[in-house]
């Protein structure tokens, strides 16, 4: 292997791996087998000092640069990232436990889309002219200046990407604070950056807990925070955000519904709720978790759900063969177990799995109830594991208010033959992103982003330069100026 896969500090500041071993330790465990694979420190208050000066003096530098000069060094390191997809996938793979089947095709590969997509977008960001009469305004988009972004565990690369590619693209410094849990890819993705021409100061990755974050948040320098995390770190990060009045993007938990109607092709809509509930081991923000399926066509759709779960390859996440790995921690596969006794509890038939495996790591079976009913703790909580709840339905207006009965709107999937209906159904969804015949596409060329307690704003395509940039309208006289005295 030329390229050296394991990064060689715990933070990336001004260019260059920083080490300060005065910082809480932070352990790096494989989730296949438990074993600790490195260790990191948390961020010191020296650390995030060092990291917030070295963004700051290095952003002007970058806004004053043409948006062609940022966004072909981001082209730069898409290419650098899909070159060394291997790498970075396995670096993925041991970081989160998710199966090199997956992360081989899911990470590095849509963080390289993100850089790819937005240094494309960065020369035509413009502002407009508007012409009144013989004077006129102009207006400028500005970059917000320094942006901070704190990812959640499930995606490293592709989140940390996701917020650096568009800052970057409209001239902001990006100070990135990786989950605790998985703090190694975000700083690959640093120093490819580096590597590909960015200069130094504008890419950051700092490690540390919700202090650290916080210590960010509410720093009077900060212009930005962006969060991929759940809903009640939302709550505090978006209030502490408030305090200093800066701009915020929350990209938050879910509860989705996925709904299959009776005319659905049922191998799809299986293909799709398993898309929806057990790719990542469960641990997808958007997944389709509330499964109702027309009582017409319920046995035979857990039928044939059960005998495709029967072919999952549970197993070594490296082994390319697998495609069900562990969960993310031991945390988290508890949190999950607990939810599988709450709904047994609770009177749910278990039609599938429902057990921790015999074996070292952290895996448990996928898991379906069926005869879920909408006031059950598993049908409302977001579990963040490999449960799927079936509940069943009769008509279209009764499934949609209960599928809408939710604090979440983050995503909504129909399974249906009949088009009107499906655009009937996808136009009621109280819900970012809507799935027809389909689940958990999340493309960087469309908006991706929740409604109601699942965020605000939206990350991917054109619409993340609203959340990265403002406007500064310029008005300019020509004539003369008419005072009242
Ligand atoms: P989490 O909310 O526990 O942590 C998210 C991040 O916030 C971590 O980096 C954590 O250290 C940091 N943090 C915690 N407290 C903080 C504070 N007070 N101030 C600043 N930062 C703080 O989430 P998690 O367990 O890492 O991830 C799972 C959650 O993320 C799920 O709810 C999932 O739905 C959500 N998620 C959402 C999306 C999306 O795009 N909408 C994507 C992936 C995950």
């Amino acid at each position: 292997m030329t390229y050296e896969t394991q990064p060689r500090a715990s933070h990336f500041i001004d260019g260059k791996y920083v080490e300060d071993s005065a910082g809480a330790e932070i352990e790096v465990i494989y989730p296949a087998t438990g074993e600790r694979i490195a260790t990191l420190h948390a961020a010191t208050p020296a650390i995030i000092e060092q990291a917030i000066a070295a963004a700051r003096r290095a952003q002007p530098a970058w806004a004053a640069m043409t948006g062609s000069e940022r966004g072909r060094i981001l082209r730069r390191a898409a290419d650098l990232m899909r070159e060394r997809n291997h790498d970075l996938s396995v670096l993925e793979t041991r970081d989160t436990g998710k199966p090199y089947q997956e992360t081989s095709v899911a990470d590095a590969t849509s963080g390289a889309d993100a850089m790819e997509y937005f240094g494309g977008l960065a020369a035509s960001l413009t502002g407009e002219h508007i012409q009144l009469g013989e004077n006129w305004v102009y207006t400028r988009r500005e970059p917000l200046g320094l942006c901070v972004g704190i990812g959640a565990w499930n995606y490293p690369t592709q989140i940390a990407c996701w917020k650096a590619a568009p800052a970057l693209a409209c001239g902001n410094a990006m100070i990135f604070k990786p989950s605790e849990t998985t703090p190694l890819c975000a700083l690959k993705v640093a120093e490819i950056l580096h590597e590909a021409g960015l200069p130094a100061g504008l890419c950051n990755v700092v490690q540390g807990m919700g202090e650290v974050g916080h210590a960010l948040v509410t720093d009077p320098r900060v212009d930005k925070v962006s969060l991929t995390g759940s809903v009640p770190t939302g709550r505090k990060v978006y209030a502490a955000a408030a305090e200093g009045i800066k701009h915020v993007t929350m990209e938050l938990g879910g509860k989705s519904p996925l709904i299959v109607f009776e005319d659905a092709d049922i191998d799809n809509a299986v293909s799709g709720a398993i898309l929806g509930n057990f790719y990542s081991s469960g641990q997808v923000c958007s997944n389709g978790t509330r499964v109702f399926v027309h009582r017409d066509i319920k046995e035979a759709f857990l039928e044939r759900l059960c005998a495709r779960l029967d072919k999952a390859v549970i197993g070594d996440p490296l082994d390319e063969a697998t495609s069900f790995g562990p969960m993310v921690s031991q945390r988290q596969l508890e949190i999950a177990l607990s939810y599988v006794e709450k709904g047994a509890g609770e009177g749910a038939r278990l039609a599938y799995g429902g057990a921790r495996l015999e074996r070292e790591g952290f895996y448990m079976q996928p898991t379906v109830f069926a005869d879920v009913t909408d006031d059950m703790v598993i049908a409302r909580e977001e579990i963040f594991g490999p449960v799927m709840a079936v509940l069943d339905f009769e008509d279209e207006d009764e499934v949609m208010a209960r599928a809408n009965d939710t604090e979440f709107g983050l995503a909504a999937g129909v399974f249906t033959r009949d088009l009107a209906r499906a655009h009937r159904v996808a136009a009621r969804f109280e819900a970012g992103t809507c799935y027809i015949n389909t689940y958990n596409d999340a493309p960087v060329e469309a908006p991706f982003g929740g409604m109601k307690n699942s965020g605000v704003g939206r990350e991917n395509s054109k619409a993340a330069i609203e959340h990265y940039s403002q406007l500064k309208s310029v008005f300019v006289r020509m004539d003369d100026v008419e005072a009242p005295f």
